[in-house]
């Protein structure tokens, strides 16, 4: 059984002021929930403060990024090091608007997961097309292809380490879901490819996470398909009420 996983991308949001009353609502309202993992992922200069308030909670926290040195002159960024040092628990890597605003590369992203890994830093793996492709009927080979290599050159025995976010970039922001059926479809493809790339128990362990404008009204329909583990959660993880929702779908 995939224990179901709810993580909150907060993006580039929140003062200081706010980041902590909604970590603090959080940490009350989710404090007896055991049957669900939930972290957040707040920006970088906020992770210590929300860490804090954490402190002695089920909830885990992330960071949105990470660069693949370990230090030295790389202005503006930060290590994998440097975040398992504050304790975070997960990393984003390959989201779509670092794939497609900052111009993030499967190359990129391929490094970013390998010293992850070797750092003892959970990835979260984020994948996904855009709208042209899933109408050009290539969603699965742009799948393929983004899966195959940000994967190239883990060990087999790491990927199960990884967790995966299918994210169709037309639905993150725009308040257009993946239908539930949509969602499976994929779900199942990825499984079926990291069985390839990795082996069967591998792919039946690892939680594949949904992410396109959840929101407390379509979770339990994304939840009920058998490969969707967990959701990650932009807009609605903002407000305390609705990230609660989400997380008590059951
Ligand atoms: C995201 O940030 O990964 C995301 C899915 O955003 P939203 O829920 O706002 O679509």
């Amino acid at each position: 059984m995939r224990k179901p996983i709810m993580v909150g991308n907060w993006k580039m949001n929140t003062t200081s002021a706010e980041a902590t009353a909604l970590v603090t609502a959080l940490k009350t309202e989710l404090n007896e929930v055991t049957d669900v993992e939930i972290g957040v992922c707040p920006p970088f200069v906020y992770i210590q403060p929300v860490k804090q308030i954490l402190q002695g909670s089920n909830i885990k926290t992330g960071a949105q990024n990470v660069y693949w040195e370990s230090k030295g002159a790389f202005t503006g960024q930060v290590s994998p090091g440097m975040l398992k040092d504050i304790g975070c628990d997960y990393v984003l890597v390959g989201h779509s608007e670092c794939r497609h605003v900052m111009g993030e590369t499967d190359e990129v992203i391929n490094k970013k997961i390998k010293v992850l890994l070797a750092a003892g830093l959970t990835p979260i793996f984020c994948v996904g097309e855009k709208l042209e492709q899933r109408q050009d009927n290539t969603t699965e080979n742009v799948i393929r292809a983004q899966v195959e290599q940000g994967l190239n050159g883990v060990p087999k025995e790491k990927i199960k380490e990884i967790i995966v976010a299918y994210e169709p970039v037309w639905a993150i922001g725009t308040g257009k879901t993946a239908t539930p059926e949509q969602a499976q479809e994929v779900h199942s493809f990825i499984r079926k490819l990291i069985s390839l790339i990795s082996n069967e128990e591998t792919a039946q362990g690892m939680r594949i996470m949904y992410g396109g404008s959840v929101k407390p009204d379509n979770i339990k329909g994304l939840m009920a398909k058998d490969d969707i583990d967990g959701a990650l959660v932009g807009g609605a993880s903002l407000k305390a009420d609705s990230f609660v929702k989400l997380v008590k779908y059951q």
